[in-house]
């Protein structure tokens, strides 16, 4: 039976929207929250995929995100300044709204799931406050 398993990370992260007219062209941060949902057939052991094994998947990228800004590479602004004063900075093409950052882990994950794994969709969902999420799913070809 298709089944849905998840785990959740969590991460400190800087960012801004240069162009939103309001609050968030300041230069602020989250506490963000991923949820990573697999769904798939489980196997004969009864797993869609072991836990332990979708962490060591995701944190690395997770670990790369905590503490750092996350820079839109049109953000000019920001990018002179930490020419100038190196800090830990990850440069994405797009705005860094939760609906961007959904996207970017759901790619990573994808690229880094096993060559031999029954995932069928991967979900991926960004909470950038308790209250405010952003959610992508991409289903996978077999
Ligand atoms: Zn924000």
């Amino acid at each position: 039976m298709r089944t849905s398993i998840a785990k959740q990370f969590r991460w400190e992260m800087g960012h801004r929207l240069p162009n939103h007219p309001g609050l968030c062209r300041n230069i602020h941060g989250h506490s963000y929250e991923a949820q990573v949902i697999l769904v798939g057939e489980p196997d004969e052991s009864g797993m869609v995929m072991d836990y332990f094994d979708v962490k060591t998947m995701v944190q690395p990228l997770i670990d790369r995100l905590d503490h750092c800004f996350l820079l839109d590479a049109s953000d000019t602004v920001m990018k002179d300044f930490f020419t100038s004063h190196p800090m830990k900075v990850v440069e994405i093409d797009v705005p860094t709204t939760a609906e961007n950052i959904a996207h970017y882990l759901l790619q990573h994950i994808i690229s880094q799931l096993p060559t031999s794994h029954r995932i069928e969709s991967v979900k991926v969902r960004i909470y950038e406050t308790e209250k405010t999420y952003a959610e992508v799913a991409q289903e996978l070809m077999h």
